[in-house]
This record gives C-alpha cells, sequence and structure tokens, in this order.
C-alpha cells in the first residue's frame, strides 16, 4: 500500500537508527517497521548511550514483566504491605488521563522516568485504550494485569491518602527517610501530576523527593502533561541526560517513535487513507485545529489565523482574485495535499471552497482533506480514539505541520514526525497570530514552580536547560 516509490525504498531506516528492536516479529505490529517509509528521514540520529539503554532497559522489562517469577514475588510483597527490602523489580504503574494525546505526553514521560531509575512501566489499559497501541517491548507485556492487587486505579486523586503529596503533608513519611537503612514506608505511593496538582504533591519534582522515592519499589502515576522539561532540572539526572540526549530537543521525538505504535487495526486506517487520499501529492501539509469548548476562538478568525499564516508563510499558495487573469491550467501542475483535523467540518470546507473557487497564484492544485468530525471528545469511546490516533499519526506523515497552541494532540504528531510546527497562537496570549516553534519538542504547560528548594538545581537549572514556551508563558520547553 502507499505510494511504491516510498514504501519500497530500501535506503528507509525502519529501525529508526537503532531506536527499535530488530527482535519483534513484524505481522504483530504492521506500524513498527513500516513507519519509517512514510516519513523522511529524521535528520536527528539518538546517541548511542541512548541505545544502549533502551536494550538494557529491554532486558529488565522482560526479567520483571507480568507472568515472571520476579513480578509475582514483588506483588506478593505490595500485598502483604510489610516493609519492602531493596528489590530486584521497581514498577511504575501509568494510569491514564484525560484525552488521547495527554495521554499519550504523559505516557512517555513515565517512561522517562521509568528509563532514569530503571523501574519498569506497566500500563493501565481501561476498555476505551484497548487494541490502540502495539507492545513496545520484545517478548514482554508492559499491560498491567488484571488481577492486580490494588482497584479502581482511576479514583486514586488529590485527596488519595496514598499519594505523594499527602503523605508528606500528613508526615506518614519525609523525605529524610531517603538516608535511613530501616524506614518504615506504605508499600507504593500514589503521584499526583494532573494539571491540578498541588504544593506537595510537586515535591515529585525535587532532588530529595526523587531520592526518596527510590525506596518505593510501587509507584502509581497519574498526569495529563509532558513533565520531562522538569526532570532536567534536577541536579542528579544531569550528567546521565547528557550522555542520553547530547540534542536536548529531541527527547519526545525519540521517546514517542519508540513507545507509541499504532496497533494493526489503527494502521489499517493510516494507511488505507494515506493511499487513497495523499500518497500521490507532491506535498503533504497537516493542519491541526484545535478550538477549545471552554475557550472557543471565533469561527471566522480562527479561519482567518489558519489561511492568513499558511499564505504568509508560504505553506498554502496565495489565490488570484476573479479580476485576474488566471495562468493557462498546466499539465504537470504540482498537487499539495491539505489534511486537516478538527471536532468542526467548517474549517476544511472553507479551505477546500476557497481553492475550488479561485485559481492559484502559483498554478498549483490545493487537495483538501479532513478523516473525520467527530463534533464533541469522547474520550470514553474507543473508536472515538481510534481515530483520533490514526489522525495524528497520519498528520505526522506531513512534509509540513501546522498546529493549535498548547494542544498536545499536535504535540503527538510533531514528535512522531519530527517536524517543527508554525504554531497557532491563542489570540489572548499573543499579538502575533502565528509563530514557528523552535523545535518538536512539546511545551510542560503547568510545571511546578518555587517548590524546590532556591538552591537546588530546579531553579539553576532553569537558565541552562529549558526556557519559555512559544505557545505558553508559563510552560516550560527544552532547548
Ligand atoms: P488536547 O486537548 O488538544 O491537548 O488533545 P487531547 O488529544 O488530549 O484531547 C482532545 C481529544 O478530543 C482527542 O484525543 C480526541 O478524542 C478529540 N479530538 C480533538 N481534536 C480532534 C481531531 O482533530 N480529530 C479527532 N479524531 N479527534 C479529536
Amino acid at each position: 500500500e502507499g505510494s511504491s516509490s516510498t514504501l519500497s525504498d530500501p535506503t528507509k531506516d525502519k529501525l529508526l537508527g537503532g531506536l527499535l528492536s530488530p527482535q519483534f516479529d513484524a505481522s504483530s505490529c504492521l506500524s513498527r517497521y513500516q513507519s519509517a517509509s512514510y516519513r523522511k528521514a529524521s535528520p536527528h540520529p539518538p546517541s548511542p548511550y541512548l541505545l544502549q539503554r533502551l536494550r538494557s532497559y529491554e532486558a529488565l522489562h522482560r526479567r520483571c514483566a507480568p507472568g515472571t517469577e520476579l513480578y509475582r514475588k514483588s506483588v506478593e510483597q505490595l500485598k502483604s504491605n510489610k516493609r519492602t527490602a531493596p528489590m530486584e523489580c521497581n514498577y511504575i504503574v501509568w494510569i491514564p488521563h484525560y484525552g488521547l494525546g495527554n495521554r499519550i505526553v504523559s505516557l512517555v514521560s513515565s517512561f522517562f522516568f521509568a528509563l532514569l531509575n530503571s523501574r519498569v512501566l506497566l500500563v493501565h489499559v481501561p476498555a476505551e485504550l484497548a487494541d490502540l497501541f502495539c507492545e513496545p517491548f520484545p517478548e514482554a507485556s508492559w499491560v498491567l494485569p488484571s488481577d492486580f492487587p490494588i482497584k479502581n486505579l482511576e479514583k486514586f486523586d488529590s485527596d488519595s491518602p496514598q499519594s505523594y503529596g499527602n503523605m508528606l503533608r500528613n508526615k506518614v513519611i519525609d523525605n529524610g527517610m531517603r538516608f535511613s537503612a530501616n524506614a518504615t514506608l506504605p508499600a507504593y505511593a500514589y503521584l499526583h501530576l494532573p494539571w491540578y496538582y498541588k504544593e506537595w504533591d510537586k515535591v515529585f519534582f525535587c532532588e530529595d523527593g526523587q531520592q526518596m522515592l527510590r525506596k518505593f519499589p510501587w509507584l502509581l502515576l497519574k498526569s495529563d502533561h509532558y513533565f520531562v522539561p522538569a526532570l532536567f532540572l534536577v541536579e542528579e539526572y544531569e550528567a546521565e541526560l547528557r550522555r542520553l540526549f547530547p540534542e536536548r530537543t529531541t527527547v519526545f521525538h525519540h521517546l514517542v517513535r519508540y513507545l507509541i505504535h499504532p496497533s494493526n487495526t489503527v494502521w489499517g486506517h493510516v494507511t488505507r487513507y494515506y493511499s487513497a487520499n495523499l500518497a500521490k501529492a507532491d506535498e503533504r501539509i497537516g493542519i491541526q485545529v484545535r478550538n477549545l469548548k471552554q475557550e472557543p476562538v471565533p469561527f471566522e478568525f480562527l479561519l482567518g489565523q489558519i489561511v492568513n499564516c499558511s499564505v504568509h508563510e508560504r505553506i498554502l499558495p496565495s489565490i488570484l482574485s476573479a479580476q485576474k487573469k488566471p495562468r493557462a491550467p498546466v499539465s504537470g501542475a504540482k498537487v499539495k495535499a491539505v489534511f486537516i483535523t478538527s471536532l468542526d467540518s467548517r474549517y476544511s470546507e472553507r479551505v477546500r471552497d476557497m481553492y475550488k473557487e479561485h485559481p492559484t497564484a502559483t498554478g498549483e492544485l490545493v487537495r483538501v482533506y479532513q478523516a473525520s468530525h467527530e463534533v464533541e471528545q469522547r474520550t470514553e469511546e474507543r473508536q472515538h480514539n481510534a481515530k483520533a490516533l490514526a489522525e495524528m499519526v497520519l498528520l505526522s506523515f506531513s512534509d509540513v505541520l501546522v498546529t493549535t497552541a498548547c494542544s498536545t494532540f499536535g504535540y503527538v504528531a510533531q514528535g512522531l514526525s519530527g517536524v517543527r510546527p508554525l504554531v497557532l497562537m491563542k489570540p489572548w496570549k499573543s499579538s502575533l497570530p502565528c509563530r514557528w516553534a523552535e523545535s518538536a519538542e512539546p511545551c510542560f504547560l503547568i510545571p511546578p514552580r518555587g517548590v524546590c528548594d532556591k538552591h537546588s538545581g530546579f531553579d539553576k537549572g532553569m537558565a541552562k536547560h529549558v526556557r519559555q514556551c512559544e505557545d505558553e508563558n508559563e510552560g516550560i520547553k527544552l532547548f
């Protein structure tokens, strides 16, 4: 399927510079080894040290995965709720929260945390996430088994007594315990990191918090954000991170391509849509439009932003007004395929009409596509999520990307592609209608500020590793 010129290209590096293990059965997850042929080769090779750490992570995951003796022992210990000796296998259980984009950026952040701390990442897969993603680790599963002794993981929230923040506040534990060999600790801690997290929860991002948490063989984590940038500010991790990611702005690009592979069902939707609509174009342009119900941008205003920014930045050709004489149609005119994603169908209809009713100044032909218009977000529905994932992946096949500020849906597409997007700004946050992002890195939109000791790495590291995001003044982003 797809255009044969790209798909049969033997120079395409299907293992993404060694990021992916060759040890999988390709048919169980077609997207894993086929994705490379739908995208331009990444100009950012992963570091040899990252590759080495991924391979040793995979070995650890195999030793500790559900079904192994070591997993059984760890679960026994969790059930017995007794003081825990240092264990060979330590886990982080990811709990999904909010929309699919939010889930993917927080899942990638959790894997980053697992990699840094040699913890095994297990994911809680509720029905609405079933059959969306392939297993990312060879010969072992990352799915949390249904007989896991802690139930109702979704219920953990700000007031859970087991949260790290509440345990600190209520003095059940204190970070000084990190020095004590025989402190009595609860069997697990819940890390509460969604956007509405509180001061005590934010201690997670401080040096002593990170050290203290190593005492827990089991951690449960709920977040809806890309929290990686804040971990770059923990001094203890600096040297290791420099080796893992000598090019800091590629962290998400590498890790999302390593971890997130659409299932064969979703990949079927992606490749069929691509072959039928996008494959033959000379250039592919992805435009991700996200207009939030809670803080809407008026339709005509946002449409104007999309068109004016795209034309001004020469992503889309300008049109000739009715009075001007169009060029004679040329055979072999270049075709630009514009793939628009939105819950609303009106943006693509209007852009399509514009190019139907007017010739372009360049003589190029513009074709406009939209795969779905779901009207409303319905994260609890599996089919709805499958469409969202397929569209993120289709966007990531674009040569040029236009995304909406502060949308994790767009962050996933830009990370998978490695393309630096043109960002449509929120009119109340910026005087510019759009800005080119400096990299494909997402923004950590709600970073913890002023929680860690002023003398710790957090505040010093700010200037060295992160800066203000283009799309959110309060957010931080690796640079
Ligand atoms: P964010 O809210 O923009 O950060 O992105 P999320 O992905 O976390 O949440 C938005 C959710 O709304 C998506 O996961 C989809 O369920 C739905 N949604 C929003 N925009 C689109 C779209 O363009 N296409 C599809 N299929 N779904 C969308």
